[in-house]
């Protein structure tokens, strides 16, 4: 499987209060994931330099462009550490 920094369970639609996985009934932390990984709706249809978490930080690929509606291949969730 591929390294994705967004697939966290922090950004994962199973995760439940308490950081409860729902799928696996256990405990996780903001450092897990797993291959049932599935990316919250809010994040999943909104990904756009705002919900960026490399926006107007070090790590943005394109410092000058980056704005609202704007996007690209360097997007990460903003629960995502990078
Ligand atoms: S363990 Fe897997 S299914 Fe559960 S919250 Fe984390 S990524 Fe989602
Ligand atoms: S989507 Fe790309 S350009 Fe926009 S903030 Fe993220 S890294 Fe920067």
């Amino acid at each position: 499987m591929s390294i994705r920094l967004g697939n966290s369970c922090t950004n994962c639609e199973n995760l439940v209060d308490g950081m409860n996985c729902k799928i696996h009934g256990v405990q996780v932390s903001d450092s897990y994931t797993c291959d049932s990984f599935e990316m919250k709706a809010a994040l999943k249809n909104d990904p756009n330099c705002t919900t960026c978490s490399r926006y107007e930080g070090p790590t943005c690929a394109n410092p000058q462009k980056a704005a609202l509606g704007m996007l690209c291949s360097h997007w990460a969730p903003q629960n995502a550490i990078a």
